[in-house]
């Protein structure tokens, strides 16, 4: 199904299907033209040039030609106050320009029940769908505002983990150094599948874990810096493929889902919409079967963030989502936000808080608190530390947001 706003901009493409074609060759000429065309009282040339984004086929489907079509159709918009206000336009500059030969006529359009300007307003919303990325602290309902680090999403007030960014993940790719590991430990991994042997497994897998890590550190959370976290991640992660890897169920589905990924098919910036459907329902069986074990085999309860079973569920979909959403149209998009229960969120713009320069306890980083925060992830050492009950080193006064407090002060040790 189309969003109102993709709707209202093909009622207007659909229209101008009916004056000749532009003559435009490339989808930059387009877009150029496009944009040389706001602001003039054009209405006809910006519609007809909908039209060509729209319906050409050498365009259609771009997001290049989505990107002109909704910009000229804001552009409509803001001029003209309803559809008759909008004709009258374009039938008044067509008839200018043919000295009254064209004789337009957009009644049907205006009046035919059957006419899809009947059944868009106006005045529909054109703005930009929400982003996927949430913002707000589910725990203590701060808004983050402040760039991060890394893919995970602290809250700046209270540490909680928030969300996953994927746009950390676009550049992260594991190296060759990793891939000639996944060769050298292939046979391990088999034996120990065929021999039932869990200890063997598990210890690939943290080896695999661990040198994934150290290819990928920014698609995982700052917080791996800190060699208590990073094994505890480590052991999530191997704890959770290993339960994955002895479960029948889990195997077979699995091989569904990359099944399923093999059948999918891109072709500009759109995936072909029925396979990845499929793909999608192959996706959640897989991880329900996955959510079953956790939940069996305590494996939530090791998350190193001690995120909630919810809030590990919420950052993976998110990863999903975000990393399809730019394949998608608009109503397809929704469609998927809504599957993996994801509420799109309009982050309020805040007043600016006041803040308190402190001194990162563990790393001597400088670190920005808002005042009322109680704790904080550190973007440079990834502690977590006390920005709410500070405390101040007797000798150099310095302002030291604690980690694991040891007592000595890491400016005048
Ligand atoms: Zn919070
Ligand atoms: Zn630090
Ligand atoms: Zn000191």
């Amino acid at each position: 199904m189309k969003s109102a706003r993709e709707r209202f901009v093909l009622a207007i493409a659909m229209q101008a299907d009916e004056f000749p074609a532009s003559t435009a060759a490339t989808r930059e000429e387009a877009m150029a033209r496009a944009k040389s065309f706001t602001n003039s009282s054009g209405a006809y040339t910006q519609t007809a040039l909908i039209g060509v984004l729209g319906c050409e086929r050498r365009l259609i489907g771009s997001g290049a030609a989505w990107e002109g079509m909704l910009f000229l159709a804001r552009d409509l918009q803001r001029r003209f106050g309803s559809w008759t206000e909008f004709a009258n336009a374009v039938v008044g500059e067509l008839d200018a320009i043919s000295d009254g030969r064209a004789n337009a006529d957009l009644s049907w359009w205006l009046r035919d029940p059957a006419s899809p300007w009947q059944h868009v307003a106006w005045n529909t919303d054109l703005a930009d769908p929400l982003p996927i990325l949430r913002m707000t602290c589910a725990r203590c309902g701060h808004v983050r505002v402040r760039p991060w680090a890394t893919a995970y999403v602290y809250c700046d007030y209270c540490a909680e983990l928030v969300d996953f960014d994927a746009a950390f993940t676009r550049t992260a790719t594991a190296g060759p150094g990793y891939e000639a590991l996944v060769a050298e430990l292939a046979p391990i991994v088999e034996s120990a599948l065929a021999d039932h042997d869990i200890d063997e497994m598990t210890i690939a897998q943290h080896r695999l874990f661990d040198a994934w890590l150290d290819t990928c550190p920014l698609a995982v959370s700052i917080r791996v810096r800190r060699p208590d976290y990073r094994a505890r991640f480590v052991d999530y992660l191997a704890e959770a493929e290993t339960v994955a890897a002895f479960d029948a169920e889990a195997v077979r589905l699995r091989a569904e889902m990359e099944q399923s990924m093999r059948r999918l098919s891109i072709a500009g910036d759109r995936v072909a919409i029925e396979p990845f459907w499929k793909m999608v329902d192959a996706a959640f069986a897989h991880a329900d079967r996955r959510d079953q074990l956790a939940q069996t085999h305590g494996i939530y309860e090791m998350h190193p963030d001690a995120a909630s079973r919810e809030l590990q569920q919420r950052v993976g979909w998110s990863m999903f989502a975000q990393a399809w959403a730019p394949f998608l149209d608009d109503g397809d998009r929704e469609a998927l936000l809504a599957r993996c229960k994801l509420e799109p969120e309009r982050t309020a713009v805040l007043a600016p808080t006041p803040i308190t320069w402190m001194t990162c306890g563990t790393c001597t980083a400088h670190v920005m608190a808002s005042s009322g925060a109680t704790w904080m992830i550190c973007d440079d050492c990834g502690d977590r530390i006390d920005v709410g009950s500070f405390s101040v080193c007797p000798s150099c006064h310095t302002l030291l947001a604690r980690g694991h407090d040891t007592g000595i002060c890491p400016i005048c040790k």
